[in-house]
């Protein structure tokens, strides 16, 4: 993406954020401010794998530079530490608090768009490996975030450009750093063994940020890795693919339903596109669609003789549409006392 480019985004971005709330989009328009391109994947960077810098540049805006490497590419920057005194590191920043926020749920936005990867700063995957346990409830506990299994002493990345916010050993999560990225968004890497950077410490995308471990309340060296906004936990899925180590979009649109113990990534959703374009309207008449549909929904219990020709006729229904909604085939066996819904 060229800078020109860059800008147009910003742009759009800014105008979707003031107006996000009060304006309903139809699709093209949300297209328009949501281009697709920033929509795209993005691939971790390799840690380590950069070429060193011969020299920065500034640029007309003092946030963006222009970093010039000895291999004789270049890349623009968006230098974080420039953006130390803007709201979004000033607002609720406290060192030693792992929530400083107080927002209510329902006073957030019913979606923000954050930017977290663009031609000015990039990602990292925290840890490459397959998700060993997911967001949401367990075992009648709140798991609020996903569990990466990695060696004692294995580097953790910092995920995105950010400030340290937290760097210290908390109960439960034991050695814990949280950062705080441009867009808002916050990170957290806890259990570590050993933590490499402070409170109030600037990182890039790829710096080792504390060494995996199993301190606090743990079963063995893993890394339990979160993502908050305003303080309130999301499934850190919607945002990666730890297992190929890709963000799933360079802008991701955060709906104000992700943030729940219960709203968890659906890796089978192929309507991720059209869910991130639906408008608060459409959201609200489906879920009402689901509810009536539940509400309305009736049952049979199976009882010696049953079968479900005879179900279909007595419940003025088809046998197709019970096997559909019961995910059973016409030539399936009903157990007594097995529970059918017929409507
Ligand atoms: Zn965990």
């Amino acid at each position: 993406m060229g800078k020109q480019q860059v800008i147009t985004v910003l742009l759009a971005f800014l105008s979707l954020t003031a107006g996000a709330q009060e304006h309903r989009f139809s699709l093209k328009e949300a297209e328009e401010l949501i281009p697709r391109e920033v929509l795209k994947p993005v691939k971790s960077l390799i840690p380590g794998n950069n070429p060193s810098v011969h020299d920065t540049l500034e640029t007309s805006d003092p946030v963006i530079k222009i970093v010039l490497c000895n291999d004789g590419t270049w890349h623009y920057m968006r230098d974080v530490a420039a953006m130390s005194d803007s709201a979004v590191f000033r607002k609720a920043w406290k060192e030693n608090v792992l929530n400083p926020y107080d927002s209510k749920l329902e006073d957030l936005p019913f979606r923000v768009t954050l930017c977290l990867a663009d031609s000015a700063s990039r990602f990292c995957c925290p840890r490459q490996v397959k998700v060993f346990s997911p967001f949401g409830w367990r075992r009648r506990r709140n798991h609020t975030g996903v569990d990466l299994p990695l060696a004692h002493g294995t580097p953790v990345y910092a995920a995105f450009d950010g400030r340290v916010r937290c760097s210290m050993y908390y109960k439960g999560y034991g050695n814990i750093v949280v950062i705080r990225h441009a867009s808002g968004l916050e990170t957290s890497y806890a259990h570590l063994s050993a933590r490499k950077v402070e409170a109030g410490d600037f990182v890039s995308a790829g710096d080792v940020i504390g060494l995996g471990g199993s301190t606090g309340r743990s079963t063995g060296p893993h890394l339990h890795f979160e993502t908050r906004y305003e303080g309130y936990a999301f499934d850190p899925q919607w945002l990666m693919d730890f297992e190929t180590g890709t963000l799933r979009h360079g802008y991701f649109v955060l709906k104000r339903k992700y943030l729940s113990n219960t709203s968890k990534y659906y890796p089978e959703s192929e309507d991720e596109e059209e869910e991130i374009y639906k408008t608060e309207e459409e959201d609200r008449a489906e879920a009402e669609r689901i509810a009536k549909e539940m509400a309305a929904a009736q049952y049979h219990t199976i009882k010696s003789g049953d079968t479900l020709l005879g179900l279909a006729a007595r419940y003025h229904t088809t046998v197709s549409a019970i096997c559909k909604l019961n995910g059973i085939s016409p030539s399936t066996t009903l157990r007594i006392g097995r529970k059918l819904r017929v409507k």
